[in-house]
C-alpha cells in the first residue's frame, strides 16, 4: 500500500471537470485508489466521478490519497502530480466559469400579477418525468435491468452527440460538462445501486433511478461550498435525462424548500397545480405571455410571477439567490449585498389586501347600467376569494386544473365534491362549471405530443374524443347540481355542430341519473365563443344554447393567430386590434338578439379601461381575476356606459391596433395608467 498526504490547491476544488480528469487518470491504473478527507471519515474512490464529487473537496481541504495493487506506485505518483498541476485546468477558463455562476445578472421580462420577492432558485423542467412506484414480479426482474442498462446507452449515445456538437459549435472548453455526465452515466455509483435497488426492492427502473439519483443531489445540497454545491444540478440533469428515456413523459418535482422560487422555460397549469404551493414564493418562466394560463393562475393566486425571460432558466442553477420584481418585470440573479437590502426595503411593502368593507352585488355606471362582476376561478384554493372580493359569484371555474397530472383523470367522487364546494362558495348567484379546457399536455393521449396543440385535439374536441371522461364529468357536475346552483360551459365550440354533439352526451347522463334514481339537476348550458369560426356562427350557435361566455384570450389568440403563451410574438398578441372588437361586438350583438346572456371572462374583464370599453360595446356581464374586481368595480362606478359607447364606436371604425390604442388613450388617460396591454 502507498499513500500521500496532500491539499487541494485548484481555485475551484475538486469539481466535475477536474474530478473527471481524476478519474481519466485514476483508471488507467491496476490498483484501487481511494481518497480521504482528513477532516472527517469521507472516502471517495478516485475512479469514480460521483463518489468524488461527493467529498466536496474545495480549495484548502487536506486529503490523504491510498493506492494499493501491483501498480500502486506509479498510481500514487500519476494522482499526486495532477493534483499538483491543478487537474491541468486552464486558469483563464476558471475564471470565466466563476464569473458566469456569481455574478450579478438582471433579466426583463413581462411582470404579469404584483409583488417583489427574495428567495432561491428551484429550476423545474417540463417535460421530464413523473416517476412512480410499480412492483416488479421476481421472474421480470431481470428485463427491468435490462431496460435500465438500454437507457443508460441510450442517454450516453444522445450525451456523446451533445458533446460533439457543442464542441464543434462553441469550443472544446465548453464541452467539458458532457464528459463528465458521461462519467456519471458508466459510474458504479450510480448504475449498480440503481439495479442493486431494482433487485432488492423489486422496483422498476424508474422509480430506482429516482430513489438513486434523489440520494445522490441530496448529498449536494449539503455541501458547504457554493460551486460544488452547484454542481448537484449536473447530476440532476443525467437522472432527469435518464428517466426521460425510460418513460419519455412527464414533469418530476423535486422537494421545495420555503423560499422557493420557480424557474422554468415553461410551466403547464397540471404543474402548478401539483406543486406544494404553500412553499412557492414565485415563478419566473422563459416563455409565456399575460395570457398564457400560468400567468392567469398566478395572479389569481397572488403569486409573484415574471414570465418571458427568454433564456433565463439556462442561466440558474437550484439553490442560486435570486430576486423576482413582478412590478418592473424583471429578475435578478445572484443578488449582491446592496440589490438584496434595496429590495428587503422596497418587498416590505405589504401585498394588497382584500378591501375591509366589500362591496357586493352588481355596480352601476353614472347613467345606471348595472354590472355584474363574477370570478373567474382556477383551483379549490381560490374558493374564499369569491366572497372575499364582493364577486357575483363563480364565471368561470377552470375546472381542468383538477387534472394535476399528466395522464391522470380525477373520480367522479373527486369532482363532485369539488363542483359541491365552489356552489357553496358562489352562492345565490352560482357558479358557471367549464368542462376539461385541455389540450396536447394532459390527458390519456399525453403520450401522442401533438405538433400543433393549440390547434388539435383541445377542449370540446378531447372531451367528444374522450367520451368516457366527458361523461364522468357531466355526471358530477349534474349531481352537484342538485345541491347547489351550478351551470355548464362547453369551451372553444367551432360551429353548431360541437355543441349539438355536446348536448346531445350531458341530455343521454341526465337521462341516466334519473333513470338511475340518483339525485341531480338539469343545469344551464352555455358555450364559449373565442374561435372565429364561432363568432362567425354566432347567431345560429346562440338559438341552441342558454348563454355565451366569451372568451377573449382565445380569440385574441385564435383570430390574430398569435400564440398566446409564446413571448417571441408578444407584440403581436393586441387584445385592441380592429378584428377583434369586431369579433366580440358581433357575439354581443348575435348573443342580444337571439334574448341570451353574455359573460365576458377573458382577462381583458380584469383590465379596467378594457372593461369599460366592454360595457361600452353593450357587456353587462363580466367575469375576472378575483383580487380584480374592487379595482373594475371603482372603474365603471365613475363612468357612463353611452359615454363609452361613443368611444367604441370610434375604434370600430379605427384600422390598426395602434390606432385604437391611441384613441383609447385620449378618451380613457386617467384609466389608461392602470395596465394596458
Ligand atoms: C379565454 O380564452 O379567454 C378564457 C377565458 O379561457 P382560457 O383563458 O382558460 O382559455
Ligand atoms: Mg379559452
Amino acid at each position: 500500500m502507498a499513500e500521500r498526504r496532500l491539499q487541494v490547491t485548484s481555485r475551484l476544488g475538486l469539481h466535475a471537470r477536474a474530478a473527471a480528469n481524476l478519474v481519466r487518470v485514476a483508471s488507467q491504473f491496476k490498483s484501487s485508489l481511494t481518497i480521504q478527507r482528513l477532516d472527517g471519515n469521507s472516502e471517495a474512490d478516485a475512479k469514480s466521478i460521483l463518489s468524488i464529487l461527493t467529498l466536496a473537496a474545495s480549495r484548502g481541504t487536506d486529503l490523504k490519497i491510498v493506492a494499493s495493487g501491483e501498480d500502486e506506485q506509479e498510481a500514487l505518483e500519476a494522482v499526486v502530480g495532477l493534483f499538483s498541476r491543478d487537474f491541468d485546468e486552464p486558469e483563464k477558463d476558471e475564471g470565466k466559469y466563476i464569473a458566469r455562476a456569481t455574478n450579478e445578472l438582471r433579466c426583463k421580462g413581462l411582470g404579469v400579477s404584483d409583488g417583489v420577492v427574495i428567495g432561491r432558485v428551484l429550476r423545474l423542467q417540463e417535460g421530464t418525468p413523473n416517476v412512480y412506484r410499480a412492483e416488479i414480479a421476481e421472474t421480470d426482474l431481470e428485463r427491468e435491468r435490462r431496460r435500465f442498462r438500454a437507457a443508460v446507452r441510450l442517454s450516453r449515445r444522445q450525451l456523446e452527440t451533445i458533446k460533439a456538437r457543442a464542441e464543434k459549435e462553441l469550443g472544446r472548453g465548453h464541452a467539458y460538462i458532457f464528459d463528465a455526465h458521461l462519467l456519471f452515466l458508466q459510474d458504479a455509483k450510480l448504475t449498480r445501486d440503481v439495479e442493486d435497488y431494482i433487485v432488492k426492492e423489486h422496483s422498476n427502473a424508474e422509480w430506482a433511478a429516482k430513489v438513486v439519483g434523489d440520494r445522490l443531489v441530496s448529498i449536494y445540497t449539503q455541501i458547504n461550498d457554493e460551486y460544488l454545491r452547484e454542481r448537484g444540478s449536473d447530476i440532476e440533469d443525467v437522472i432527469q435525462r435518464l428517466l426521460a428515456n425510460l418513460t419519455g413523459e412527464g414533469p418530476k418535482y423535486p422537494n421545495l424548500s420555503e423560499d422557493a422560487v420557480i424557474v422554468s422555460t415553461d410551466l403547464l397549469p397540471s404543474t402548478i397545480a401539483e406543486l406544494n404551493l404553500s412553499h412557492v414564493k414565485a415563478i419566473a418562466t422563459d416563455a409565456g405571455g399575460w395570457t398564457s394560463h400560468m400567468a392567469i393562475i398566478a395572479r389569481g393566486l397572488g403569486l409573484t410571477a415574471v414570465v418571458g425571460l427568454r433564456d433565463f432558466y439556462q442561466r440558474t442553477r437550484t439553490g442560486d439567490r435570486i430576486i423576482v420584481d413582478a412590478r418592473r418585470g424583471e429578475v435578478v440573479l445572484h443578488p449582491v449585498e446592496e440589490t438584496i437590502a434595496h429590495y428587503q426595503f422596497t418587498s416590505a411593502d405589504p401585498a394588497p389586501a382584500p378591501p375591509e368593507a366589500v362591496e357586493c352585488g352588481p355596480v352601476k355606471t353614472l347613467d345606471g347600467v348595472e354590472v355584474s362582476l363574477r370570478a373567474n376561478v382556477e383551483l379549490p384554493t381560490e374558493f374564499h376569494a369569491v366572497n372575499n372580493f364582493g364577486a357575483c359569484g363563480v364565471g368561470l371555474f377552470r375546472s381542468e386544473f383538477l387534472l394535476s397530472r399528466p395522464g391522470l383523470m380525477t373520480s367522479d367522487v373527486e369532482q363532485y365534491e369539488t363542483y359541491k364546494l365552489l356552489a357553496e362558495a358562489a352562492g345565490e348567484y352560482g357558479a358557471i362549471v367549464r368542462l376539461f379546457d385541455v389540450g396536447g399536455e394532459v390527458g390519456p393521449d399525453v403520450k401522442e405530443r401533438e405538433r400543433n396543440p393549440a390547434l388539435g385535439l383541445r377542449a370540446v374536441r378531447f372531451s367528444l374524443r374522450h367520451k368516457d371522461i366527458m361523461r364522468t364529468q357531466v355526471r358530477a357536475i349534474l349531481r352537484a347540481a342538485a345541491a347547489g346552483r351550478l351551470s355548464l360551459v362547453i369551451p372553444m365550440v367551432a360551429d353548431v355542430a360541437d355543441v349539438r354533439m355536446a348536448k346531445r352526451v350531458i341530455d343521454e347522463e341526465l337521462e341516466r341519473l334519473t333513470a338511475e334514481n340518483v339525485p341531480c339537476s338539469a343545469v344551464q348550458i352555455g358555450v364559449m365563443i373565442e374561435v372565429p369560426s364561432a363568432v362567425l356562427t354566432a347567431e345560429k350557435i346562440a338559438s341552441e344554447v342558454d348563454f355565451f361566455e366569451l372568451g377573449t384570450n382565445d380569440l385574441v389568440q385564435y383570430t390574430l393567430a398569435v400564440d398566446r403563451g409564446n413571448d417571441q410574438v408578444s407584440e403581436w398578441f393586441r387584445t385592441l386590434h380592429p378584428a377583434v372588437l369586431y369579433g366580440i361586438n358581433r357575439t354581443l350583438e348575435a348573443a342580444k338578439n337571439a334574448g341570451i346572456p353574455v359573460i365576458v371572462c377573458g382577462e381583458m374583464a380584469s383590465t379596467p379601461v378594457y372593461a369599460a370599453l366592454l360595457v361600452g360595446m353593450g357587456a353587462i356581464d363580466l367575469s375576472m381575476t378575483p383580487a380584480m374586481i374592487p379595482r373594475v368595480r371603482a372603474v365603471l362606478s365613475q363612468i357612463k356606459a353611452d359615454d363609452a359607447r361613443a368611444i367604441v364606436l370610434k375604434c370600430l371604425a379605427a384600422a390598426t391596433a395602434d390606432e385604437v390604442e391611441e384613441l383609447v388613450r385620449n378618451e380613457f388617460p386617467d384609466l389608461c395608467r392602470s395596465r394596458n396591454s
